[in-house]
């Protein structure tokens, strides 16, 4: 048995049953880890003997007949955006290089908890910005599906990670489809929950009324039991919300009889790639057979989903990037003369191009005279995508849409352009301007043998109807068990 290959709910069943112990997965991990890390670049550090001897520490409460915890010796990957205490937590930035947090996020608090084993952190677009993990300071991550391919972005190290069998299962951050559209990508399962159903206590900020952490996994069912332990109400962050939390991993089931399914027509227009488009079309006939109705909805202010999500995103970065100032923490420069020489050499030499564009961008939307025409004006029409929804979404129980328009692009294709990057998140950003949850799952192969996404939108709150719906389909389909060829 390739232990690898194991899922998260396939390894607890064989940790349980004691067919194997935690630290022969978590080795078997690590020299996978070893043998292909280098072809693919998903990790910026694996933390070897730690993991060995938090493995060891599972594998020893078990002997001894303790309960260990329900994720006991499983290793995960962790994004480099979420603060690991006393590991190298760095936002792929220059800035951050050095950074070792002195405390733990609340989600990695509550993975340690449950007993989880930290296998590392993965590689990401600096600060979460980007859509092809190509913005990291330090190395661009390759697609397993394809090594002349980015794996997406900005949790491009998490999905590569889980698609070529590096770890069991990830956490990334979504801030407009930073965890949907890699896993799409690299065929696998990722979820943005609803804004406030996870902490962002220990996850560093980029737009703070956007992002959200959430699982990158094999499948559904490792989907829905990660998202059982990382939500809920927090009091280290006022705006996770007080909404019980339900046993997701319990509630699947393949039942989705008379579930009402909306297509968004804005969904399907120009730049969507054919192949892309069947595939869908395919999954919503494969749905409607499993018993859900289709039918046809609209979402009439899809075309100003970029622009506002640049502005609000922007504006937010420029006030959160505004604390790497070389005093308190992080990367300071050398060769200063003043006060104002260190802040504007610090950041200047810190931050990569597409950070400082960011920033720029940010602060002229917020600057007197500009702030009522940019900013104002976007959260207005931020509050019309979001009417948009809640008005869809009374007429249907979910959106089902493509996660992104075309397949995994070539490295380089795209860098060089910003805007042409920016439009790949055109059906993922709606979701956080409208903070309801998502997730995407794998739906059918291009002609190039790379994976579609298939999307599913929820109401917030009501991640269990996603998790059935994407289980359902799961069950009906044999998509997510294919692995790219990687020996
Ligand atoms: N690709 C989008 C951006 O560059 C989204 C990133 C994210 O979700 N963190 O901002």
């Amino acid at each position: 048995m390739e232990l690898y290959r194991l899922t998260i709910h396939e390894a607890q069943a064989l940790l349980q049953r004691k067919e194997v112990s935690s630290q022969e997965l978590t080795q078997a991990l690590l020299a996978r880890i070893k043998s292909l890390d280098g072809k693919i670049n998903a990790y910026l550090t694996v933390c070897d003997e730690p993991a060995l001897a938090e493995a060891r520490q599972a594998d020893e409460a078990r002997a001894r007949g303790d309960d260990p915890g329900i994720l006991a010796g499983i290793p995960l990957a962790i994004k480099d955006v979420l603060c690991t205490k006393g590991v190298r937590t760095s936002c792929a930035s220059k800035m951050l290089e050095n950074f070792f947090p002195p405390y733990d996020a609340t989600c990695i608090d509550a993975l340690k908890r449950a007993g989880y084993v930290l296998l590392g952190k993965t590689n990401m677009d600096e600060f979460a910005m980007g859509s092809s993990t190509e913005n990291s300071h330090f190395r661009a991550t390759k697609n397993p599906w394809g090594i002349d391919r980015v794996p997406g972005g900005s949790s491009g190290g998490s999905a590569a990670a889980v698609a070529a069998g590096m770890c069991l299962g990830s956490l990334g951050s979504d801030t407009g489809g930073s965890i949907r559209q890699p896993a799409s990508f690299c065929g696998v399962v990722g979820l943005k929950p609803t804004y406030g159903r996870v902490s962002r206590y220990g996850l560093v900020a980029f737009a703070s009324s956007l992002d959200q952490v959430g699982p990158v996994t094999k499948d559904v069912t490792d989907c829905a039991l990660l998202l059982k332990y990382i939500s809920g109400h927090d009091l280290k962050d006022s705006t996770s919300a007080e909404v019980p939390v339900a046993d997701y991993p319990a509630l699947l089931s393949d039942e989705i009889k008379g579930l009402k399914l909306g297509l968004p027509k804005e969904y399907f227009a120009q730049g969507l790639d054919k192949q892309v488009k069947e595939a869908i079309e395919a999954a919503a006939r494969q749905l409607s057979q499993l018993g859900a109705n289709i039918e046809e909805v609209s979402l009439p202010h899809t075309e100003y989903a970029i622009p506002t999500y640049y502005l609000i995103a922007t504006a937010e970065a420029s006030s959160n990037l505004a604390r790497y100032d070389g005093v308190k923490y992080g990367y300071r420069a050398k060769g200063y003369t003043d006060l104002l020489s260190m802040y504007g050499k610090t950041r200047a030499e810190g931050f990569g191009s597409e950070v400082k564009r960011r920033i720029m961008l940010g602060t002229y939307a917020l600057s007197a005279g500009y702030y009522d025409a940019y900013y104002g004006k976007a959260q207005q029409v931020r509050t019309l995508i979001k009417r948009d929804f809640d008005h869809a979404l009374k007429q249907c129980d979910l959106l089902i849409t493509p996660t992104s328009p075309t397949t995994a692009f070539k490295l380089g294709e795209k860098i060089a352009d910003p805007l042409t990057m920016y439009l790949s998140d055109i059906y993922t950003i709606s979701v956080n301007l409208a903070g309801l949850p998502a997730l995407s799952l794998p739906c059918g192969f291009d002609s190039e043998g790379l994976p579609i996404g298939l999307q599913i939108i929820g109401r917030p709150f009501e991640e269990e109807t996603i998790l059935k719906t994407a289980y359902a389909y799961e069950q009906a389909t044999e998509w997510h068990e294919r692995r790219p060829n990687l020996e």
